[in-house]
């Protein structure tokens, strides 16, 4: 996503680049060009309209700051519109605490745990991971195997069906332990068991943090699901997965930086390194840079 999104931004910056009037019909073409680029990569429409309101009206409006020519002062009010509409940044401490992770199956919930097991390790906190996952056949499995890598523990029973008591068991045995991750069930769909369900171990680990694992090609769609999640039981972060194997990322992006709740990491491969801190700032420098 990031690839073509990227190339059709710097696109619409160079119709300004070339021209020494920048006028009225300079910042509309401009525009133009920034709401195709983005609607493009899926990014939300309503959001995509504040934006262009914003870029035009500013545009017009405020003087550029003194020294700056007019065609800079342009650019960095796309710059700062951008930035705005990723939404800020979801909150990461490098302290002790306990990390909830909800999402659908497949959303790549168990992989990020393992990612974001190796994180907070090399940031020299002690970790420890609870696979409160009972539902899907193997998650166990696969997440000793990302743990062992990691060289991290795993607390866990794949005979037992009790999520609870796993939550409740795990939590005692990491007491000592700085950083704990909860990995929890998944669905194929926000069904109710599973909402339940993740009410309950919220209830039991009085986490410090719930983080919503989003696929990325999910696009629009991953307003809902974090609309669910964060009415269940309050997200306070957003974890999204895949960026590297879609076009359409922007949806995710946006739809997410419309709750309350800001983006965390960004995923983008399937290795353990594959994870990125989310910095909307460095985000923006790096797709018009
Ligand atoms: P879970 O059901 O939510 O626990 O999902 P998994 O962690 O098992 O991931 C589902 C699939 O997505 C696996 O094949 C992962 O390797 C893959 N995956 C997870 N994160 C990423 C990512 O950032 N990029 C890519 N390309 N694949 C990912």
């Amino acid at each position: 996503m990031l690839d073509s999104l990227s190339t059709s931004l710097k696109d619409a910056l160079k119709k300004i680049a070339g021209k020494t009037v920048i006028d009225r019909a300079a910042v509309d073409e401009l525009v133009r060009s920034l709401q195709r680029a983005l609607l493009q990569a899926d990014v939300n429409v309503k959001l995509v309209m504040n934006l262009s309101q914003s870029i035009k009206q500013r545009s017009l409006e405020e003087e550029p700051p003194k020294g700056m020519g007019v065609r800079e002062h342009v650019l960095r009010i796309v710059y700062q519109e951008l930035v705005a509409l990723m939404g800020g940044a979801g909150k990461v401490d490098l302290a002790p605490q306990t990390i909830l992770m909800a999402g659908l199956q497949g959303s790549g919930k168990t992989t990020t745990t393992g990612k974001l097991a190796r994180y907070f390790k090399r940031k020299g906190l002690k970790v420890g991971v609870i696979c409160a996952d009972t539902f899907r056949p193997g998650a166990y499995k696969q997440l000793s195997t990302l743990c062992a890598k990691v060289d991290v523990p795993i607390f866990g029973n794949p005979e037992e069906k009790d999520a609870l008591l796993i939550v409740r068991e795990g939590m005692k045995r990491f007491e000592a332990t700085e950083v704990v991750i909860i990995d929890t069930q998944g669905r194929h769909a926000l069904e109710d068991e599973l909402i339940e369900e993740i009410v309950n171990i919220n209830e039991i680990a009085q986490p410090d943090h719930r983080w919503l694992v989003i696929d990325a090609a999910l696009g629009q769609q991953a307003a809902e699901q974090a609309k669910r999640f964060n009415e269940a039981i309050g997200i306070d972060g957003v974890l999204i997965t895949k960026m590297d194997g879609t076009a359409k990322g922007g949806g995710a992006l946006s739809a997410v930086s419309e709750t309350k709740s800001g983006i965390v990491f960004i995923g983008a491969g399937e290795t353990i390194d594959d994870l990125e801190r989310f910095d909307p700032d460095g985000f923006i420098s790096r797709l018009l840079g």
